[in-house]
């Protein structure tokens, strides 16, 4: 398998706090993964380090093999790696065509467009021409990742895919998330673990800058899941057992 990212003991700070604490993980190409982990794990800093919005204090960051760790935000959006950051970030007071051209300038070219990833995320055609900040938070979330997809990146990284989402809006986003599948390499963080299982092919779990639980959701245990979110530290023996009353 191709490697898509190698993140090689990284570390990420927030002033003196070591939010990421010396992290190495390999993403294969056309893998679906999912960041689980509760508030403060580090998944977000993990996110904006890949995607070069948080500079990488020791450790290095490849890319399809290169080394991407000195190159700024939008050299790596260029290299292939897109961010649909937590919050959206999307600028209000422009519409939302505007908000995605500016990305699909900044980007590369490519099979994605403005009706490509109208086809793709439907609900977006009838918003074009409204200001982004007028949406409701499912819109919201569509256009953002409309908006990283535009870029026709390699990597596509989603930052709290359904928070402060109806569950309908949820559906909506994932429904479209999946028509993704095998085109590229996507990284969810997620933090509805039954959505985070069911989408990815690999959950992945942090807990306070560390990786604590890595695997297939079919090899692992709701038991094993929630334990690793919350830090718990389990020998080798109970955590087999959890897995074979799963
Ligand atoms: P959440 O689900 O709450 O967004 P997270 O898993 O994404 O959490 P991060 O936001 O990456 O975690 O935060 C990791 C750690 O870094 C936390 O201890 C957090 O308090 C700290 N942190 C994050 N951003 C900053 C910042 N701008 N300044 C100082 N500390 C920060």
């Amino acid at each position: 398998m191709t490697a898509a990212l190698e993140l090689n003991q990284i570390v990420g700070r927030h002033g003196q706090l070591q939010a990421i604490k010396g992290m190495t993980l390999r993403i294969d190409k056309g893998e679906v993964a999912a960041i689980i982990g509760a508030n403060g794990a580090g998944k977000t800093t993990l996110m904006r380090m890949i995607a070069g919005l948080h500079p990488c204090a020791e450790g290095s960051i490849a890319l399809f093999g290169s080394d991407v760790t000195a190159m700024p935000a939008h050299g790596r959006l260029k290299a292939g790696i897109a961010l649909s950051p937590e919050g959206r970030r999307l600028f209000g007071d422009m519409t939302v065509q505007e908000n995605l051209m500016i990305a699909a300038e900044n980007g590369r070219r490519g099979d994605w467009n403005l009706a490509s990833v109208c086809d793709a995320f439907s609900q977006i055609t009838p918003l074009l021409a409204r200001p982004a900040g007028g949406l409701s938070g499912g819109q919201r979330q569509a256009v953002a990742i409309a908006r990283a997809l535009i870029a026709n990146p390699d990597v596509l990284l989603l930052d709290e895919v359904s928070l402060g989402l109806s569950p309908v809006a949820v559906d909506g986003v994932y429904q479209s998330l999946e028509t993704l599948r095998g085109a590229m390499t996507m990284i969810v963080v997620e933090q509805d673990l039954t959505r985070a299982m069911k989408f990815a092919s690999r959950v992945i779990c942090m807990a306070e800058g560390v990786l604590e639980l890595d695997g297939a959701p079919k090899n692992l245990t709701r038991a094993q899941i929630t334990d690793a979110y919350f830090g718990i530290h389990k020998t080798a023996d109970t955590a087999a057992g959890g897995a074979a009353h799963a």
